[in-house]
């Protein structure tokens, strides 16, 4: 009987690991003391896309192969660390398909039921940590100089006055604009730091979309009077209970990076629209349009499509800003873009009971 209890007891344990090894979130591999793999977890198999059975069995070198150099030195240095108590650390490894992909991982000994003395190794995928941290960067390296160029050119006329001794209205209007442009710096950093920490608040009214489409196309003529834009509005006005400047601040993005991202002789087109349930906003460009990969990736925060830095200022929050504020207004916001062909920017609004029928 003795005996008996034992085994169920045995059993039991093997079933909580069992339970918590396959319902944990972080990816688990067990490595036996030959060096080779003897079990993985589902979060292990879909991290790096091997299943259980094509592990067990193969050495460690496996899933380093392609970036540690000789996959001989891998269980030999993995033993050295496990010595000198270096049980966590970040690592370069590779999936399956050879796509690269970075985890801080951590290793802890224990003897396992049916196992005996194994490693067993805790991964967790921080490429996007990683992504988050190389933007973080090159952020710090864009606000430098956005914050440098009008700096620079505010100081350069107040000087030129100074040695004068006059007042120039060159100058002055030149340190004007400069203000503007790093208070919009300023209100973006802030605007983002709160969809950041998810207090974007809005500020409810009745807004009529056409109308908001009119002015905001209206302002920029006045900032691009050379370019050509044309608006397309339905003929009956389209209510909705929405925040007036929040959502003209979004059309402004979209106008602007239209404006930025394409040729001073191509046309851009506003479309506002309606059905049911809600209503729709697009802003298309002929410009040089967005690769694929980087369209998921625009909304992100600091996001700047490589090299396109060089050509338009910006820190790449203006888009994140405009998903926070949409998506507050319980709508949607997406891009459809072919490279070199142009991109349309679009953002639905629910109407539903907020309508203020005729309002
Ligand atoms: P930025 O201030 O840098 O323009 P945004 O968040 O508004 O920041 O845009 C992020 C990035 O998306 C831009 O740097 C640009 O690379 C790309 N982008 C945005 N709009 C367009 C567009 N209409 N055409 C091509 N690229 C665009």
């Amino acid at each position: 009987a003795r005996e008996r209890a034992a085994r169920a007891a045995a059993e039991a344990a093997e079933a909580r690991y069992r339970g918590l090894f396959n319902g944990v979130a972080d990816a688990i591999t067990v490595i036996g003391a030959d060096g080779r793999y003897v079990d993985a977890n589902p979060a292990a198999e879909a991290l790096f896309g091997y299943t259980r059975d094509e592990l067990r069995g193969q050495r460690v070198g496996l899933l380093s192969q392609a970036t540690a150099g000789d996959p001989e030195q891998v269980w030999p240095s993995f033993q050295t660390r496990m010595e000198r108590g270096d049980v966590r650390g970040e690592y370069e490894l590779a999936r399956k398909d050879g796509t690269p992909i970075a985890v801080e991982a951590s290793v802890t000994r224990a003897t396992l039921p049916g196992f005996g003395d194994v490693y067993v190794v805790m991964s967790r995928d921080i490429s996007e940590r990683r992504a988050l941290e190389r933007m973080q960067r090159e952020f710090m390296a864009m606000i430098t100089h956005e914050l440098k160029a009008p700096l620079t050119s505010m100081r350069g006329y107040a000087q030129l006055m100074q040695r004068r001794g006059a007042y120039l209205e060159r100058g002055v209007s030149a340190i004007l604009d400069q203000t503007y442009l790093l208070e919009r710096l300023v209100n973006d950093m802030l605007d983002a730091a709160r969809a950041g920490s998810g207090h974007l608040e809005l500020r409810r009214g009745p807004v009529e979309l056409a109308a908001l489409a009119r002015d905001c196309v209206e302002q920029a003529r006045t900032s691009a009077p050379e370019r050509a834009m044309r608006l397309a509005t339905p003929e009956a006005p389209i209510y909705g209970n929405w925040d007036r400047d929040r959502l003209g601040q979004v059309v402004n993005n979209q106008l602007t990076n239209a404006l930025k991202y394409s040729p001073d002789t191509s046309v851009i087109e506003v479309e506002v629209d309606r059905d049911p349930a809600e209503a729709t906003f697009a802003v298309r460009d002929y410009g040089v349009g967005i690769a694929t990969d980087a369209q998921g990736r625009l909304f992100q925060r600091f996001f700047r499509v490589e090299g396109s830095y060089s050509g338009a200022p910006g820190l790449g929050l203006g888009l994140y800003i405009a998903k926070s504020l949409v998506e507050a207004h319980d709508g949607r916001i997406w891009v459809e873009s072919e490279p070199g062909a142009g991109s349309t920017f679009r953002f639905t609004l629910p109407i539903g009971d907020t309508e203020i029928a005729g309002a």
